[in-house]
């Protein structure tokens, strides 16, 4: 059976990040792909230059409307804009307790533009965090959840990752694509058990969306998946795929995206 996979996110209209980016994995890890959109973003390649938040209410509406018709196998949470969409998010997923729920704790884009309000950070990780299956945190995020400096060594990853499960969430991903190095390497934390992945990091600018993509197709795949190490160590193959193929794109003139 196809699973029916959702992403609640913001918009990029070049396609690159956000529910954009989201749909392309969803498809391409064989699920079948649906939205509901917490904001709409005028944003390209380089950067943000407006957002529009749907009103908590209708996003409500959305989800309510889609989930009393639709099966919904996996759940992709990315941008949430401000603490009253967390807020209706958690509302419904308390409601409908939907399978494998991954949250990409999205809060600034790599041009530097806020997504998600300052003050709602410790409402993301007080409220939202102990409802989620997976949180998948680079480390300026990890560290603003933690309200600690950024580590720079990988060998404080397990110890971070720790501190983040204790949070509430039930596995975390943590990501170390920040961290200088010949190979990009990621921590799955969960159940006790931590896990190094590492690829080969590939020399591109064109990783706009990145962290979408990755999470999306994590949701796409643990359905289809006996466990979520198995899930992510293929999104993580996908996703150094995609950033190899990034260069047969002509999209912009920022930070291009990622191709798939
Ligand atoms: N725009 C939206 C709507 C997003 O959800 C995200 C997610 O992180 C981004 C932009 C970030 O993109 P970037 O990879 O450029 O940081």
């Amino acid at each position: 059976m196809v699973p029916n996979v959702l992403t609640i996110a913001g918009t990029d209209p070049s396609g690159g990040a956000g529910v954009q980016a989201d749909l392309k994995a969803f498809s391409a890890h064989g699920a079948y792909g649906m939205s509901v959109i917490t904001a709409l973003v005028a944003q390209t390649t380089t950067g943000v230059s407006e957002v529009h938040e749907v009103p908590p209410e209708f996003i409500t509406a959305q989800l309510v409307t889609l989930l009393d018709d639709v099966r919904v196998d996996a759940v992709k949470i990315g941008m949430l804009a401000n603490a009253e969409v967390i807020r209706a998010v958690i509302g419904v997923l308390d409601r409908y307790a939907p399978p494998h729920v991954v949250l990409d704790p999205v809060m600034v884009a790599k041009s530097g533009d806020r997504l998600l309000a300052a003050e709602a950070v410790n409402v993301l990780r007080d409220e939202l965090l102990p409802r989620v299956d997976l949180i998948t945190p680079n480390l300026p995020e990890a560290a603003d959840l933690l309200g600690e400096p950024e580590i720079t060594d990988p060998d404080d990853m397990p110890a971070q990752a720790e501190r983040l499960a204790r949070l509430g969430a039930k596995q975390v991903l943590l990501k170390g694509g920040h961290l200088d190095g010949l190979s990009s390497v990621d921590l799955l934390y969960g159940d006790g058990v931590a896990e190094f992945l590492s690829s080969e990091r590939v020399a591109t600018t064109n990783d706009h969306g990145t962290g979408c993509t990755l999470s999306a197709a994590i949701a796409a795949l643990r359905p289809q998946r006996p466990d979520w190490l198995e899930a992510v160590r293929e999104a993580k193959e996908y996703l150094t795929e995609a950033l190899r193929a990034s260069e047969r794109l002509d999209v912009g003139h920022g930070h291009g995206p990622v191709h798939h």
